[in-house]
């Protein structure tokens, strides 16, 4: 620490006010002079003291960088590396003057120098140009981590090894490696062959996505695995890039490729093949001794392949349908005199937790570790949520936040209809950046505990490389600067420094990257005669060409004009009947476009109140409900208002009284998510201050078949205001995820027409 410190004040002295680094994930420290290095080709490098693997990356990241070379002979300016002792963990800094002084604390830290130094670099006409300055940097946090689940769509050993080096040149150290799962087992293990020769293939692969109605199937053989001598290549890959892989073997949920293998290892015991179908299965690995000892026996091979300290061993989505009817686990219970079947999961638990102790191990699950109690060495990796993890924290247990609100790479990122098809939600670039591992209501005293964050992708929905690029990237960069930097600069710092220097650089690696930041991004607001959008762009000084239509009484209008940004747009409500209009809006700088619908009623951008609150993570304010705009499908978390009650008013204000033919109310139906239709409608009119019924409530048939269902209801009378109370179902029934629960209700949107 000393010897950082006296280096910075000394030169801290010579130096301008501080600047915006170019370098992402942002440093602890950076100050630059008015002067620059120029050079034209060649560096005079100095690689004493460095290990040979560290001389080898750094020459490799010269070259991809910029294609400087190095030389012991020409006159280039010096580089050269200086070792720190008694420092931060991974510390390190950058001093340029006529010359270049790295001083670092570890291996992995002059690597991250390295790539600092890469990006400070400019390229001229003539060469190469870089600011005189000081850089001091050290990280965070020590858990970095980017998730890839290879079981529901296999990625070769060159593909993951892509994404490794992409990951450690942007500061990340820790690979989790999903190996297992449902669909596909991927790692070969000597003492059972069948988990990759059967379970490493499936038979068919879903179409679509999960919610689409009837679901269809592509009929063809699927899959593929890992050989030991590969995992092994890609651990020694990874170390050499300063990532420590986790790999993750899913228990006792999520096993159905090695149950399809090893039958025996389930409760019923009956042969089921691999999952071509995603979700949450009932069939999970039985309690019993024996498929403990097969466990523990596959982990004793995983052991020897990852060096790595944390083994992941999944733990999450184990319905317990089975156990609560199987012989043997329900012995295991009664031996162990455990009181339900989620202290039967937590048993099972603890003994892999003991068992990965005693080899020198530790055991890292997903947060559902905590139910029945957590394991005692046991460490936690909170993905519902944050508080998962803050009460893992406050019981004195290791913690790595990777909450679905903003470390789901899985989810949409943009809003643009030429989004690929997501799992869902909506976690764009801004949402991700918000990130911070450590909650506001966390005490203090347990922060030590929090490691660090991950992202995590999962695959369902991305078959190929050339996607999971899309998914990852640039969100990975925002995410990195929440795991690295202490303080981190503003989002339009970063978003600045992003498209100037760092998409550029991911064009030149041939990545894949999402562009979606650059879609035009439509504003709403409501005006006293409807609604009116806004264009707003990440880019400067954009205008765009909108192409509108319009149809009333089954005739079209169209129309084409030019907007600027800021500029908008009105769109007012319909008197008598519904007007549809549909826009596209192109970015006349890079022909991104983006296109929606607005179905204008009586009841466009009227005002609504919630008497019943919306859950604050499907809120996303008073207009969706009357913006004119359906929710779409597969469904996004802003499209969409959530509540989790049973019962939930509603009131709308028409803003004059008229006599109004009738109401319509859309729901979204989505079981897998907990999410279902009502169970009854009642729409009230005021009258002399009371709420009267307008008609009788409207009960629905539980099962249905489809997705958004419309409800209309007759209103009869004279009104300005409507309250809708909607009554859900108390509990989700049996036969459903989530059996027992209360269901949530989503609605998108009301209506009202004459
Ligand atoms: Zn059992």
């Amino acid at each position: 620490m000393k010897c950082i410190l006296s280096l910075f004040f000394s030169i801290i002295l010579n130096l301008s006010i501080a600047q915006i680094s170019p370098i992402i994930p942002a440093p602890v420290v950076y100050k630059e002079l008015n002067e620059s290095l120029n050079f034209d080709g060649d560096l005079l490098v100095n690689f004493i003291g460095l290990s040979t693997n560290l001389q080898e990356q750094i020459t490799h990241l010269a070259t991809i960088y910029h294609g400087i070379q190095f030389s012991n002979f020409t006159s280039g300016p010096k580089l050269s590396f200086k070792k720190l002792e008694n420092v931060i963990q991974d510390s390190y800094s950058i001093n340029v003057t006529n010359e270049i002084v790295i001083s670092f604390s570890s291996d992995a830290s002059c690597y991250y120098a390295f790539i600092s130094l890469m990006q400070l670099i400019e390229n001229t006409s003539t060469g190469f140009q870089l600011k005189k300055c000081f850089v001091k940097d050290y990280p965070k946090f020590s858990w970095r981590g980017l998730h890839l689940d290879v079981s529901r769509h296999f990625f070769t050993v060159d593909e993951v090894k892509k994404y490794i080096d992409l990951m450690s040149i942007y500061k990340f150290n820790t690979f989790h490696w999903h190996l297992t799962d449902d669909q596909g087992w991927r790692i070969e293990i000597k003492s059972f062959p069948k988990l990759t020769e059967i379970g490493g293939w499936r038979d068919s692969t879903m179409n679509n996505h999960y919610s689409t109605k009837p679901r269809t199937y592509t009929r063809q053989k699927y899959g593929g695995y890992y050989t030991q001598e590969q995992i092994k290549e890609v651990v020694a890959y990874a170390n050499s890039k300063f990532v420590t892989i986790v790999p993750e073997i899913e228990m006792p949920g999520h096993s159905r490729a090695a149950l399809a293998a090893y039958p025996e290892y389930s409760c019923t015991g009956i042969q089921q093949g691999v999952e071509g179908l995603w979700g949450v299965f009932d069939d999970i690995f039985c309690s019993k001794e024996e498929t403990i000892l097969f466990l523990q026996k596959i982990l004793d091979e995983v052991i020897l392949l990852f060096p790595g300290k944390y083994i992941h061993i999944g733990g999450d989505e184990a319905p317990k349908t089975r156990w609560e009817k199987c012989k043997s686990c329900q012995k295991v219970m009664n031996e162990n005199h455990l009181k339900n079947e989620h202290q039967l999961q937590s048993y099972f638990i603890q003994r892999m937790d003991k068992y990965l102790t005693e080899k020198g191990r530790k055991l890292i699950g997903w947060d559902e570790i905590l139910e029945g109690g957590l394991s005692s060495n046991a460490a936690v990796m909170s993905w519902r949520g944050f508080e998962g993890g803050m009460e893992a924290a406050s019981q004195e247990h290791e913690v790595v936040m990777s909450p679905g609100s903003h470390c789901y790479f899985d989810h949409y990122q943009g809003k643009g209809s030429n989004e690929p098809i997501a799992i869902g939600g909506f976690t764009p670039l801004e949402k991700v950046y918000e990130f911070n591992p450590i909650p506001n209501q966390l005490n203090k005293k347990y922060e030590p505990y929090i490691l660090g964050g991950q992202a995590n992708l999962w695959t369902e929905y991305i078959a190929d490389f050339e996607k999971v690029q899309y998914m990852v990237y640039p969100r990975a960069l925002a995410l990195i600067q929440s795991l690295w930097c202490l303080e981190k600069p503003s989002f339009d710092e970063f978003k600045n420094v992003l498209i100037d220097k760092h998409l550029p650089f991911l064009k030149k690696m041939n990545v894949h990257y999402s562009k979606s930041i650059f879609s035009p991004k439509i504003e709403w607001k409501r005006t006293r005669k409807g609604v009116q959008f806004t264009i707003k762009s990440n880019q400067q000084g954009e205008s765009y060409e909108v192409q509108s239509s319009e149809i009333r009484n089954n005739k079209i209008s169209k129309m084409n004009f030019n907007v600027l940004q800021d500029e908008c747009i009105e769109i007012n409500r319909s008197e008598k009947d519904q007007i549809n209009y549909t826009y596209g809006v192109r970015s006349k700088n890079d022909s991104s476009t983006t296109q929606f619908n607005i179905q204008a009623t009586n009841s466009l951008g009227i005002p609504v109140k919630y008497i019943t609150q919306p859950s604050a993570s499907y809120n996303s304010g008073n207009l969706t409900l009357v913006d004119g705009q359906h929710g779409s499908l597969p469904w996004k978390r802003n499209e969409w208002i959530g509540f989790d009650t049973t019962e939930i008013d509603i009131e709308i204000d028409l803003l004059k009284k008229q006599k109004y033919n009738q109401l319509n109310v859309s729901f979204l139906s989505d079981e897998h998510s907990w999410i279902h239709f009502p169970e009854r409608i009642e729409v009230f009119y005021l009258r002399k201050g009371k709420w009267k019924h307008c008609s009788r409530p409207v009960q629905f048939s539980y099962l249905q078949s489809e997705q958004v269902r419309s409800f209309q209801i007759e209103l009869n009378k004279p009104t300005r205001n409507v309250l809708v109370k909607i009554k859900s179902l108390t509990t989700i029934p049996n036969g459903f995820p989530g059996a027992g629960h209360i269901p949530w209700t989503f609605i998108d949107e009301i209506e009202v027409v004459k």
